[in-house]
This record gives C-alpha cells, sequence and structure tokens, in this order.
C-alpha cells in the first residue's frame, strides 16, 4: 500500500537516503528540509531516479514552531494524513566536547533539535497521524544515547539522544491506546556529513531506520532498535 512518509532533515544524509527508498518502493514522500532550495534539488534528483512514487520538497526547520504547524496544516488541506513521521534531523555531534567544558549554548542548541524538534514535530502532526489507518513515528536515535554505554566525551549529542529516547517512550505509552507504533533507531555508524568517512554505506543505515517505518500493525512500540535488532537503553 502507498503511504504518505514526512522524514525531516531530508535533504542529504540518512534523511535523504531514506526518502529516496521509500520512493523508490511507491509512497509519497514530504522531504522536509530546512533550505527549501536543498529540498526542491534533493527531491528533484530523486525524482529523477526512476522512482515509483512521488518526492515533494517542503520547508521544515525543526526549531521554527510557527513553521512547522503551518506545514502540518497545508498537508493536511492537500494530502490528508500522513502515515509515517520520521524524525531525523540532529545537529552537533560534539566530539570536540567533554561534559566538564561543554559549552551549554551548543548543548542547548542540541536539544533544541534533537530533542524539542522531533518533540514540536510530533505535536504538529499528530492530527495529520491521526487519520492514518497505521500511524508510526520514528525517532532517528543513536546509540550514543543509551544510558547503558554512556561515558565520558560528546555531551550535547549523547545527552540529546538519551531525552529523545525518553521522550521516544513516553509518546509511545501515550499514543498506544490509538494504535500508534512509536519507536527509536539507531543507524549504525553511517557514512554521512555527520558519521565522516569509515561508516556503513548510507542504504544500509537507512534500512535500519526503516525497520521501524515498516512494523505490522499490532508490531512492537516503545523499543530501540538497530537493523531491527533491540540494543539497551
Ligand atoms: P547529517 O548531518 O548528514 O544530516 C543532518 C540533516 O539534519 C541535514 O539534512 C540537516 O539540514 C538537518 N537538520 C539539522 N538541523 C535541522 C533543523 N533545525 N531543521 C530541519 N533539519 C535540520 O546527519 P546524518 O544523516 O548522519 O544523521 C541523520 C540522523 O541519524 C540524525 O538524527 C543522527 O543523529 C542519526 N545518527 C547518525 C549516525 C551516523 O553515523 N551518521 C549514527 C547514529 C545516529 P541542513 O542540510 O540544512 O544542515
Amino acid at each position: 500500500m502507498s503511504r504518505i512518509v514526512v522524514v525531516t532533515g531530508a535533504n542529504r544524509g540518512l534523511g535523504r537516503e531514506v526518502a529516496r527508498q521509500c520512493a523508490v518502493e511507491g509512497d509519497t514522500v514530504v522531504l522536509g528540509s530546512r533550505d527549501l532550495a536543498a529540498g526542491q534539488r534533493a527531491a528533484g534528483e530523486l525524482s529523477e531516479g526512476g522512482v515509483r512514487g512521488r518526492v515533494v520538497a517542503a520547508e521544515l526547520d525543526v526549531t521554527d514552531f510557527e513553521g512547522v504547524r503551518a506545514l502540518a496544516t497545508r498537508l493536511l488541506d492537500e494530502l490528508g494524513r500522513v502515515d509515517v513521521l520520521v524524525n531525523n534531523a540532529a545537529v552537533h555531534y560534539d566530539t570536540w566536547q567533554s561534559a566538564v567544558h561543554a559549552d551549554l549554548a551548543v548543548v542547548g542548541e542540541a536539544l533544541e533539535t534533537n530533542v524539542l524538534g522531533a518533540w514540536r514535530t510530533t505535536q504538529a502532526f499528530l492530527p495529520l497521524l491521526r487519520h492514518s489507518r497505521h500511524p508510526r513515528i520514528v525517532m532517528v536515535s543513536s546509540e550514543g544515547g543509551s544510558l547503558a554505554s554512556m561515558g565520558s566525551g560528546v555531551p550535547a549529542y549523547h545527552v540529546s539522544k538519551a531525552a529523545l529516547n525518553a521522550l521516544t517512550r513516553t509518546m509511545a505509552g501515550d499514543l498506544a491506546r490509538e494504535g500508534f507504533l512509536v519507536n527509536a533507531v539507531c543507524p549504525g555508524w553511517t557514512a554521512t556529513d555527520m558519521g565522516g568517512r569509515g561508516g556503513r554505506p548510507v542504504a544500509q543505515g537507512a534500512r535500519s531506520i526503516r525497520y521501524a517505518m515498516d512494523l505490522p500493525d499490532g508490531g512492537p512500540t516503545s523499543t530501540f532498535t538497530r537493523d531491527g535488532r533491540p540494543i539497551p537503553w
């Protein structure tokens, strides 16, 4: 069945590849990008690749509450529903910092995008997801946010992803009775601008995200997986 999928931060990296894979399979993809021109370029390139579905660029800065709400309102009017929301956008893999000396302005930006961005986008899109018969919300997290393995370093990113994991569980609990599946995924170390060289191919990282997008009705909710297998919170 053809779905309507919204992906944040989809002009490059893992978000772009998730958009591509979904479009290949026939989904209608709203490719969110905070820079509309960059989103339109990416959507144009993906549409040339012989995809069955449709890729439409939309301006979407997850730190801009009014903008996110305006887009949700417009899409409700134009598309009537959303089946899958992928909260993918993120910033500040701050390997240069320690918690002891961290620049709290950087920490604040990471929380604003990686946690509150996903939170406000989810809130704004809930009315559209409620029109879906199979609503799915995917939080693109990282094993770096796992409390079980957390240690020194990368403080803004790790704390923000731990908070995103907490949001996943609370959101999943709040929406369980409505049939939503809300799950966090780690794509694995992936060769993108954020991941740098040496990581796995972007197509493989994207498939790890797609596992939680493609879950069947009655499937698991409130989980944290990589490649479809549970990883410790
Ligand atoms: P990239 O840095 O390659 O891409 C990040 C994307 O997020 C870009 O499209 C960027 O847009 C967008 N973005 C940043 N801020 C905002 C904002 N305020 N509003 C909307 N979009 C925004 O990262 P990856 O593709 O590697 O990462 C995607 C996800 O996967 C992230 O959540 C990341 O934490 C997670 N992840 C990645 C891993 C890896 O090894 N790559 C490992 C584990 C998790 P712009 O072009 O405008 O900057």
